[in-house]
């Protein structure tokens, strides 16, 4: 069905059609986007060949193909996109001899799963397991080391997307490989799904996620019984995590030459209205809802403005882009309301300030559904590297998507959030390692014995 092919979830898709916007979830809209595997894309079954993975000459390969989330932007870059990163993992997938899918999220930007088979199949009542993680990265703009020229100094390896997160990809990619060598008993099947579109809206967890319901890939004979997510977590278990809501705010107003100011209405300071509005309800509102034990406070942010051509000419439009994050238990879209309602009240302009549909939304992990597999995985990596606490985090992740879908979901990786898009942007080396032994020590001590 060629004509599936051709949809996509682009911003400029989410514009057009504000009615099918984020509000009602990627998911929905992922149903449309599924590529069904074809002949091409799947290796006959083929014994799994024996390769010792080294996860830092991985991570060395894959930070040295720039996979930057175009994150919107029309204009073509060439390090835009995940495509390079596919087609190197999947050539490593199919050297180890397991079978790789492509899966469809927009135009030249594909989730890439491989299938590790267990003893026992999945539809004969084994465990499936899911690896999780992104291949996008942020920008490389303005970092103070080269982005995708790996170097290493001081047991950190530094480059855009080492700690988010192809480091915690190499690790999982590094335990595959040693699974699929020594096919250890009661081994689970263990699906490795390398996601487009994370850093921007998500869109390929949400795709990913449709494929398990409708048939249509072999990796997915029914949902997972858990999902690994990574992203840097400092080796510590997240149970529960924040969620995400944005969209972009406008005020309109009349050009004039600054001559005739009269003749024109100022967007840039109708906005000016509406921030100091939205200032207000952050500290008087928002600042005073409780917070989450394991995530901390609600956050309102405007992250971006723009408005006027040049200083001689009375601007006619400004914009804002707003966040909202909630934590487990609050919806973000009830949020965004009440401070909609606040700012008509409170900032009203004419003409009124004009709030898109949120171009972004994604759900928070809460934990009561997760805790227990985080808890397992805590437990992983005390025995293992003596280390690695269960708690909740503030960042947003594919995890929340997954667990919505009714997979028990938990974040984990090597690394520091802190260190996350910044301009000397490093990995330990030593979490690296840590976590492949983690990680090995979680998928044969637990789930070899088989989790439901
Ligand atoms: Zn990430």
């Amino acid at each position: 069905m060629p004509s599936r092919l051709c949809l996509s979830i682009t911003p400029e898709n989410l514009e057009m059609e504000p009615s099918i916007m984020l509000r009602h979830n990627l998911l929905d809209l992922a149903k449309n986007l599924v590529l069904p595997p074809s002949r091409k894309n799947m290796l006959p079954h083929s014994q799994p060949k024996k390769m010792e993975i080294d996860p830092v000459g991985i991570l060395r390969e894959l930070v040295a193909l720039p996979s930057v989330n175009p994150m919107g932007c029309a204009e073509d870059k060439p390090y835009f996109g995940e495509a390079r990163v596919t087609a190197y993992l999947e050539k490593l997938f199919r050297d180890l001899g397991l079978q790789t899918f492509r899966q469809s999220v927009a135009p030249g930007r594909d989730n890439l799963i491989a299938l590790l088979e267990g003893e026992t199949p999945p539809a004969e009542g084994g465990t499936l397991l899911l690896f999780d993680a992104h291949q996008d990265t942020v920008s490389g703009a303005g970092m103070a080391v080269e982005p995708w020229t790996p170097t290493i100094r001081d047991g950190k390896l530094f480059g855009r997307g080492s700690c988010d997160v192809k480091g915690g990809m190499a690790a999982m990619i590094a335990v595959l490989g040693r699974l699929a060598a020594e096919r250890p008993r009661g081994m689970p099947s263990v699906v490795m799904a390398c996601t487009a579109d994370e850093e921007y809206l998500l869109s390929g967890a949400a795709a990913l996620t449709a494929l398990w319901t409708d048939g249509s890939c072999p990796a997915f004979p029914r949902r997972p019984d858990a999902a690994v997510v990574a992203e840097p977590t400092n080796l510590d278990a997240i149970a529960a995590h924040r969620g995400v809501i944005r969209w972009r705010c406008a005020t309109l107003g009349r050009a004039a030459h600054i001559s005739q100011p009269h003749r024109g209405g100022n967007a840039i300071y109708k906005m000016a209205g509406v921030l100091a509005a939205i200032e207000r309800y952050e500290r008087e509102v928002f600042s005073r809802l409780p917070a989450h034990p394991l995530c901390g406070p609600n956050a309102l942010n405007v992250g971006t403005i723009a408005g006027g051509t040049c200083a001689n000419i009375v601007p006619d439009r400004c914009g804002i882009e707003i966040e909202i994050r909630v934590p487990p238990g609050e919806d973000a879209e009830a949020r965004r309301r009440d401070l909609l309602g606040y700012l008509t009240r409170e900032a009203a302009t004419e003409p009124p300030a004009l709030h898109d549909p949120p171009y972004m939304h994604a759900p928070p992990l809460p934990d009561d559904a997760n805790r227990a597999l985080a808890e397992r995985l805590a437990a992983a990596a005390r025995e293992a590297v003596g280390r690695g606490q269960c708690r909740g985090a503030a960042f947003a992740t594919d995890a929340a998507l997954f667990a919505r879908a009714g997979t028990p979901s938990v974040v984990f990786g090597p690394g520091f959030i802190e260190q996350a898009h910044t301009a000397d942007e490093w990995l330990p080396l030593d979490q690296l390692h840590q976590a492949v032994t983690i990680l090995d020590r979680f998928v044969r001590t637990y789930l070899v014995s088989g989790m439901k």
